[in-house]
């Protein structure tokens, strides 16, 4: 991945310039900073970032220039660069299942915040991590819909045992908190809503009062065609019901937005190979590429098509299949894109709302995956 020093003016004017045969993402400063200033402004709590969704440099200080004060980090790779990029951070150590090797490098690092979901990974960290202003929050999951795609499959207690372990952790000296995550791209706040009422009941359950609440990721970012989602409403929802299952005596809430910080601060440039025959639609990306992420939550129809010149296509929609460079034949998009009757060989799809498990997750597999992150001052197409 390369890093080029210009700033652009927006996405058209980088076909126009540069025609790049390469797939480019374009990275707006100003739109992460005010995502981020929504999030701090709306949220009943603290605001952390879960790098995992991008961990571009760029992407964490700016973040930190927003104000950012915490980060949900998952590995000591993850814990090294928060400590380099943004020292004094909160570090909440959120992949519940590590290594002795990795508990012993965050005990190190600093880390302070802790998650856990089994009996076995809590006997762990209660046998290597001092106890004087730790907290272990555990995480607990539902079995209820609503999301892209679920989290809970891999990660979290039933509501019994997330009841064991809370008491577990107060008594062994631990700070007790709570969390969950609803699963990405969660765009019913019903699930929140569940989920709350359920983290005051494993409380009751348990006789122990939540230090804090973490409410996980999961806010959506504007991957489909109509209004972006309104984050404010799910920010109220969280704030009244809270409030009303702890009986007006919450916890103190942190959420960790992943998606629904970076995903609408980058756009996606990626060329047309070939329309073969006419029809099928080959692309300079896929999903071993930028697009890696799309058969598991579903196309991103936000997208526009440019000539090389920057012009917009237009002219009846034309569903067509499109297929990643490598050959691979599951290297193609889960549903077929609804794209201008006039685009030709050449051209350019542009994919808006990308900034999440796009870059991260891009490989090099057949050769192909060389990609380029650039700035822009605006997205606007
Ligand atoms: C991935 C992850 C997140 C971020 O999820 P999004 O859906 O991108 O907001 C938050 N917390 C944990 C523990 C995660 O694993």
């Amino acid at each position: 991945m390369g890093l080029s020093k210009t700033i652009w003016a927006n996405p058209s004017e980088i076909i126009r310039t540069r025609q790049p045969d390469h797939p480019v993402l374009v990275f707006a400063p100003a739109v992460l900073q005010a995502t981020a200033r929504r999030f701090i402004a709306g949220f009943p709590g603290l605001v952390t970032y879960a790098v995992k969704s991008n961990p571009d440099e760029m992407v964490i200080e700016n973040l930190v220039a927003a104000g950012i004060r915490g980060f949900d980090v998952a590995s000591p790779y993850e814990i090294d660069m928060i400590r380099r990029l943004a020292p004094g951070a909160a570090m909440h150590y959120h992949n519940p299942v590590r290594g002795r090797d990795e508990i012993a490098h965050a005990v190190k690092a600093g880390v302070r915040t802790w998650s856990v979901d089994s009996h076995s990974e809590l006997d762990k960290l209660i046998a290597m991590v001092p106890t004087e202003g730790r907290e272990i929050s555990v995480r607990f999951k539902l079995p209820v819909q609503g999301a892209a795609y679920n989290f809970g499959a891999k990660f979290g207690a039933t509501c019994e045992v997330a009841a064991e372990l809370l008491r577990k952790a107060a008594n062994a000296g631990f700070i007790p908190s709570l969390t969950f995550h609803p699963g990405t791209q969660c765009t019913d706040p019903m699930t929140w809503d569940a989920y709350l009422r359920a983290a005051a009941g494993i409380c009751r359950e348990a006789g122990v009062k939540a230090h804090r609440l973490n409410v996980g990721g999961g806010f959506p970012n504007h991957r489909t065609q109509g209004d972006a989602p309104d984050l404010e409403a799910i920010f109220a929802l969280i704030d009244r019901v809270s409030t009303e299952a702890f009986d007006g005596d919450r916890p103190e809430m942190v959420c960790e937005p992943g998606r629904g910080l970076v995903g609408d601060a980058f756009t996606h440039i990626t060329r047309i190979r070939a329309l073969r025959d006419g029809g099928h639609v080959f692309l300079n990306d896929g999903i071993y590429g930028g697009l890696a992420e799309l058969p598991l939550v579903g196309n991103i129809d936000r997208v526009a098509v440019f000539s090389p010149e920057g012009l917009r296509r237009e002219g009846t929609a034309v569903e067509r299949i499109v297929f990643g460079p490598t050959c691979d034949s599951v290297d193609r998009l889960p549903q077929e894109l609804a794209l201008p009757g006039e685009t030709q060989e050449g051209d350019f799809i542009v994919f808006q709302g990308m900034g999440a498990y796009s870059s991260a997750t891009n490989t090099r597999f057949n050769g192909f995956g060389k990609m380029e992150i650039v700035t822009a001052l605006s997205l606007k197409l």
